[in-house]
């Protein structure tokens, strides 16, 4: 149960005054849903209306904040000309006007022989000052509530800032006062000030300093946010670990026969990682275990050696991938060696219809097959196994984090190993994962060779594509990929129609086309041309997926390079660098092209270290890019910024590993006030499932 205490915070928009249903729908584009949400919405800037001349040492241009009598009101002649009225003080006259406005509600506003105090910008014409649609207008006793400094907050159509102002200050005052939830000296160390002081004083900036993100209650803030999430994970981590599992300890003779019938030996690193997974596999507590590494490192193999582990144990495995197209992938690899091995492996995916589908379900069943390849039917659907004991799941960053924390359902205490080729920074991974097991192959197969990268503007496209033409007559095949923007797909889909279009002039029927839109099958029978050689050239928006395997393709050019995050760019590259063959990527730029943007893209020439690739990026733009969506659970944060708070996650991160060793049921004062912090901050889904 959320503590009573936020209630007033998670209250609708609506029971802020003058806040009605139509503004609610609008704040939802601010990502504004409920109380909390306008109290964590921060100023970007302030504008200073504490300059209050007198009207004769005005400065024109300038923001200012003046007390004058209302002499005259000035009704246009035409409709295209302002109302006018006439101000003054002791010094000066002063016209304001007012374009389309509503003469009854300014008679009111500013009745004649009245004080007002005006807030705006002041304008000299014709040695006539001006001020037009003052921001305010209040009476002089009103005066302080306008003259200090108002904060700025993003907006959205439809919502002003003095709207906001007026909402945040009343959302405020719903802030109850928490108790401390952050260690003593910590908060001395970093000479954080309480939340609810951080708060009152990030909405109340007194200087430009008081806006930063490095700002001690900015800090304090982000902190609070970080620490909920690695609290959540961790108390999440400490409750799978607890639980008991199986001793996978095989003969290690499917293995030996394995290893015996490859054409390479593993790489050290590829050794590494499995020892480390062995040990994890033989303990008698639950596996639960991320892989990582970089495309081509060769993590398929791995996964199948520790999947024969459990298959030497008399017991299933599965290996679960996010799309068609990878997990009939996974089918020609681990099937085919599956099957020169003695063991039954099949493909059970939402494709896999009738009879055939029965007899496979049938089979798991009953335990007749020892290996089953699929996508995520396999764990939604009522799929039923003899004896699961360890599942795989490949790129997983494309599922959610609710089926990461949800996997326990089909096996027997089944061990798990969660395998990613996206180079996700360790400040990132903590995010996601919390101080998550984790393994990483830091090696490539020998003999591969680098990628020949180069930046090149769009202009130089007819160059290029008699260049390609060059090199498939020679034989090679190749990806050119269009860019796919999120907002409209359907423009997405007509540059790459027509960018197909045009290349058939050259390369005659020796060009597919793929994209997202096509169904499953159509998509599968191009993939598969490609791959036998029948086509080779492929236009394809971003569905050329991450993992898909054509040894033969050594060439990629990518139109827009420029508007693609640097981790798409590495992966995408990662298809021509399967085999040992020299292969090229030509990074096609449009411009404009920012500072920043060439930036990127140089380091794409520098560097095919998908770590160093990763971590860039995440300096240059945040952690909003690296893998795109908010839902994959990266990035989900209101206040921290991981490109400038990464130290904090650091922190968090060892905190509350402490405070869940120390506490592990928050049942202490402080972790009292944490339970209140992980609701807070909507991180209370690990207290609801996991604690008392
Ligand atoms: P990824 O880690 O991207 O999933 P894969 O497992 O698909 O990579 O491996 C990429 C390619 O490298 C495959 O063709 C695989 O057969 C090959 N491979 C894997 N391990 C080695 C090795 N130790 N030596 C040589 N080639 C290897
Ligand atoms: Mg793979």
């Amino acid at each position: 149960m959320r503590p009573e205490i936020l209630f007033p915070l998670f209250s609708n928009l609506t029971s802020i005054g003058g806040l009605g249903e139509k503004s609610a729908q609008l704040l939802k584009n601010l990502d504004c849903n409920k109380v909390a949400d306008l109290v964590f919405h921060l100023p970007s800037s302030m504008i200073d209306r504490s300059y209050c001349p007198r009207l004769k040492d005005a400065r024109p241009g300038v923001i200012a904040t003046v007390t004058v009598k209302i002499i005259e009101h000035i009704a246009p002649a035409r409709k295209s000309q302002p109302y006018k009225v006439v101000a003054e003080d002791d010094t000066e006259q002063m016209i304001v006007s007012f374009f389309k406005a509503y003469p009854a509600s300014i008679q009111k506003n500013l009745p004649i022989g009245a004080y007002r105090v005006l807030s705006g910008k002041i304008e000299k014409f014709n040695n006539q000052l001006q001020m037009s649609h003052p921001d305010y207008i209040v009476r002089p006793e009103e005066a302080a509530a306008v003259s200090g400094i108002e904060p700025v907050y993003p907006l959205t159509a439809g919502i002003t800032n003095k709207m906001l102002n007026k909402w945040i200050k009343q959302a405020l005052q719903q802030v109850p006062q928490f108790p401390e939830w952050l260690d003593g000296q910590y908060i001395k160390e970093q000479n954080f000030p309480p939340f609810n002081q951080a708060l009152l004083q990030l909405h109340h900036p007194k200087y430009a300093a008081d806006l930063d993100v490095n700002s001690p209650e900015r800090r304090r803030l982000a902190y609070d946010e970080l620490l909920s999430n690695q609290l959540a994970l961790a108390i999440v981590r400490q409750k799978v670990k607890k639980q008991y599992g199986r001793e996978l300890k095989g003969n290690g003779l499917l293995r030996k026969k394995l290893l015996d019938k490859l054409p390479f030996k593993l790489t050290g690193a590829q050794e590494k990682v499995l020892k480390e997974i062995n040990a994890d596999q033989a303990s008698p507590y639950r596996m639960l275990r991320l892989l990582q590494g970089d495309v081509g490192c060769g993590k398929t193999i791995v996964a199948f050696m520790s999947m024969l582990n459990a298959v030497e144990c008399g017991a299933q495995a599965a290996i679960m991938a996010p799309t068609e197209i990878l997990a009939k992938q996974h089918l020609e690899t681990i099937g085919s060696l599956s099957e020169e091995l003695g063991i039954r492996c099949e493909l059970l995916t939402g494709r896999t219809k009738g009879k055939k589908r029965a007899q496979i379900l049938e089979d798991l069943a009953e335990g007749k097959i020892d290996i089953i390849i699929g996508t995520h039917a396999l764990f939604q659907e009522n799929v039923e196994f003899k004896d699961l004991a360890y599942a795989v799941i490949d790129e997983q960053h494309r599922f959610g984090v609710h089926q990461r924390l949800n996997l326990s359902g089909k096996g027997n205490k089944a061990d798990i190993l969660v395998m990613t080729a996206t180079p996700i920074p360790r400040t990132l991974l903590l995010t996601a994962y919390g101080d998550m097991e984790y393994s990483k192959i830091d090696q490539v197969p020998e003999g591969r060779q680098p990628v020949d990268t180069r930046v090149m503007p769009v202009d130089r496209l007819p160059e290029i594509v008699s260049a390609l033409k060059r090199k498939v007559e020679s034989g090679a095949r190749a990806y050119w990929v269009c860019p796919l923007v999120e907002e409209s797909e359907k423009l997405d889909l007509a540059a790459a129609e027509e960018r197909f279009e045009s290349l058939k002039k050259y390369f005659g029927n020796n060009v597919g086309l793929i994209h997202g839109k096509m169904k499953e099958t159509e998509k599968d029978a191009v993939m598969e041309r490609f791959k036998k050689g029948e086509i080779s050239l492929l236009v394809a928006t971003t569905v050329i997926e991450v993992g898909v395997n054509v040894p033969e393709a050594t060439v990629m050019i990518i139109e827009h390079a420029e508007r693609f995050g640097l981790a798409q760019l590495h992966q995408l590259r990662g298809r021509i660098k399967r085999g040992c063959q020299a292969s090229t990527c030509i990074l096609l730029y449009s411009y404009p092209l920012s500072e920043n943007s060439r930036a990127r893209l140089n380091i794409m020439k520098e560097t095919e270290d998908g770590f160093r690739i990763a971590e860039e990026d995440l300096d240059l733009r945040g952690g909003g890019e690296i893998l795109g969506t908010k839902q994959s659970g990266f990035n989900a944060f209101k206040l921290a910024d991981l490109s400038v708070h990464k130290n904090l996650l650091l922190t968090a991160a060892r905190d509350a590993q402490l405070i869940i060793e120390t506490d592990p049921e928050l049942s202490s004062p402080r972790g009292k006030a944490l339970r209140i912090l992980l609701y807070l901050f909507e991180r209370d889904d690990a207290v609801k499932t996991y604690m008392a």
